[in-house]
This record gives structure tokens, sequence and C-alpha cells, in this order.
């Protein structure tokens, strides 16, 4: 008789990089949650230390006082993928890590090393503690966070589409400045100096630009599968 071991489908780890508006954290919730996965946004952790700096009267433009205020928050990341949570010191953050402040400071906090070597830790132990496997979405988890994982992909889209479906999901925003907004995100994330936005050299690229959702989610799904089963 095979041992329960030998049976179950082994432990995956997938990470879904690329810039805002490519259709990441649908694609990587959809996925995670078709396969039995956990799912953790990485993009919400950096989002959740800059909002505990703005609320603690840090200086996110201040490279040091960001660095020494790093260690300070405890931030706490739920891997459900049909309701996925983040906490900062028991606080739920969910909504706060995605105002427009936010998100104007999160490339300046998220480029400081010191935030970058607590948060990569908390993200290594979070995939190393999911026994079925994760889907990890980012800029650098291909390439800094999870350099070993079995399948990674970098999602891409033109500006235009990545301006139009960001706008779509915020009422009432501007898709030219949204599109202003997200390049200067890209260039702040692509240029910094510590793991920016790239690439891993064995990634599969997707671009998503004349893609549905549906389209994306089946198009990873059909690549994890196909590794799963060791193609
Ligand atoms: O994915 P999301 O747009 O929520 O990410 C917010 C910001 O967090 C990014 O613009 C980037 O500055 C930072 N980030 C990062 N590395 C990651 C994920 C996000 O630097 N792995």
């Amino acid at each position: 008789m095979e041992t329960a071991a030998r049976t179950a489908p082994a432990a995956v780890i997938v990470a879904i990089d690329g810039p805002s508006g490519t259709g990441k954290s649908s694609t990587s919730k959809a996925v995670a949650a078709k396969l039995g996965l956990s799912y953790l946004d990485t993009g919400a952790q950096y989002r959740a230390i800059t909002w505990w700096m703005l609320t603690n009267g840090v200086d996110t433009a201040d490279a040091a006082a960001v660095a020494t205020a790093s260690a300070k928050p405890a931030i706490v990341s739920g891997t459900d993928p049909s309701a996925p949570t983040i906490t900062v010191d028991g606080v739920d953050a969910s909504g706060p890590i995605r105002t427009q402040e936010v998100t104007s400071k999160v490339s300046a906090v998220s480029a400081v090393p010191e935030v970058r070597t607590r948060i990569t830790e908390l993200q290594r132990e979070i995939a190393a503690g999911a026994p079925e496997g994760i889907v990890v979405e980012g800029r650098d988890i291909g390439t800094t966070v999870l350099p070993d994982a079995d399948l990674k992909i970098f999602l891409t889209a033109s500006p235009e589409a990545r301006a139009a479906r960001r706008s779509g999901e915020t009422k009432g925003a501007d898709v030219n400045a949204t599109k202003e907004a997200l390049i200067k995100r890209d260039a702040a994330d692509s240029g910094r100096k510590t793991s920016p936005l790239a690439k891993a050299a064995d990634a599969v690229e997707v671009d998503t630009t004349d893609l549905t959702l549906d389209q994306v989610i089946e198009c990873v799904v059909t690549l994890v599968e196909e590794k799963r089963a060791g193609k």
C-alpha cells in the first residue's frame, strides 16, 4: 500500500512577480484557491509597514529613520486565498493599506534595505510553513525571496491596460493620472538598489494585455499542473 506521503501531491512553491495592474493579485488568489494552496500578498506587507510608519510619525522620506523603526511593527498575514488578512500590531490593516497616501509612499519605504531584510524573512517563514504549497506574489519573489521556487511567472501588460484596470478598481479615478502614478511607482521599484522589480532568468513571462483574467488564471494553473506532473 502506498503511504500518504507518496500519494499526496508534493508542496509546490509558485512565485508570481510583475508590476502593478498586470492582474497579479487576482490571478495569484484564484490559482491558489483552485489548487488548494496558501496565498501571500507581499505588496500588502510593504504597504502595512508603510502605514505603520505614517501612523507613528516616522518620516518616510528619511531612510535612516525608516531603517531604525523597521523592526518595531508586528506584521501578520493570513494566507487563505479566499480571505487573506493582514494585521499590524494586532489591528486589521486591510483597509488603511490601500489609501492613496500609503500607495504614494510605499516605494520609498520598500527601497530601504532594512525593511526588505525584515519583510523577506517573514515571507520565507510563511512559505516554509505552508506544507501544501503557496502562491507568493510580489516584485522580487523569483529573484530574491524564493529563488528555488518550483515555478516562476512574470506578468506584464501595456501601461494603458494596467492604468485602465487600476482606475477601474478605484472609483472615479482618472486614467491618465493613474497611468502617471503607476509609471512613477514602477520606475522607483525597478530602479532601487536592493532587490528591484525584475524578471528572474528562469521565469515564464505572460503578457496579459489582451487576455481576460480567466485566461491568465487558466494559463498559470496549467503551468503549475505541468510542473507537478514533472513535465
Ligand atoms: O503589489 P502592490 O502594488 O500592493 O505593492 C505595493 C508596493 O510594495 C510596490 O509598489 C513596491 O514598492 C513594494 N513591493 C516590493 N516588493 C514586493 C512587493 C511589493 O518592493 N515583493
